[in-house]
């Protein structure tokens, strides 16, 4: 299954920290792309650094429509959830969003336009209380996926090496990438 992450509402002044966490988040867990509605080139230069140090191969575009860009995921028959505190359990609809090829993950900063209501095919809360679109969004992905997200290799020229104790980080080397 493919999935893209929308970030509404980004501004730059305010949401540089939370929306670089959405990206951060979004490529960790396993979204091919994340579209910034707005411009902050620092914060894309930021995030494919990231991508340049720790592998993958996760896109980010800013500036974009994101009117244009549902209207057109949904013509090439794609699917949008929208997270919102507002929305049904996600556990009730899960199951029918795993079985799409295309899944387009929407998350907010303060209000949302009211019509990403409308072209949503689920609205869904996880939980119906207010946290963070972070949050929402890492535990979301984590459920569609069942958790096999995480064995995912990124082939960096930076990897941990897991250790019940120490900082342990192997560098490649330009050299060494033949
Ligand atoms: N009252 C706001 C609203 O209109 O949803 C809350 C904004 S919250 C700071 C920013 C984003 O976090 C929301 O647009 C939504 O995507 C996500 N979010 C926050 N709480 C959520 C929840 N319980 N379930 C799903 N998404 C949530």
């Amino acid at each position: 299954m493919r999935v893209v992450v929308l970030r509404l509402g980004h501004r730059p002044e305010r949401d540089k920290r939370i929306t670089t966490h959405v990206g951060l988040v979004a490529r960790a867990f396993g979204a091919e792309e994340m579209l910034l509605a707005g411009r902050d080139d620092k914060l894309v230069g930021g995030l494919e650094d990231v991508v340049l140090r720790w592998g993958g191969d996760f896109q980010v575009r800013s500036n974009v429509s994101w009117k244009r860009e549902a209207r057109l995921w949904k013509e090439s028959g794609g699917k949008i959830v929208h997270l919102t505190m507002y929305g049904t359990p996600f556990s009730e609809s899960i199951k029918e969003i795993r079985q799409s090829e295309a899944v387009m993950v929407v998350v907010g900063a303060e209000k949302v336009p009211p019509e990403i209501y409308e072209m949503a095919d689920w609205n869904v809360g996880v939980g119906n209380q207010p946290h963070s679109e972070v949050a929402a969004l890492a535990v979301f992905l984590d459920r569609l996926w069942e958790g096999e997200e995480l064995e995912k290799e990124f082939d960096g020229k930076i990897q941990v090496v897991p250790s019940p104790r120490y900082k342990t980080v192997i560098e490649r080397r330009e050299e060494d990438e033949g």
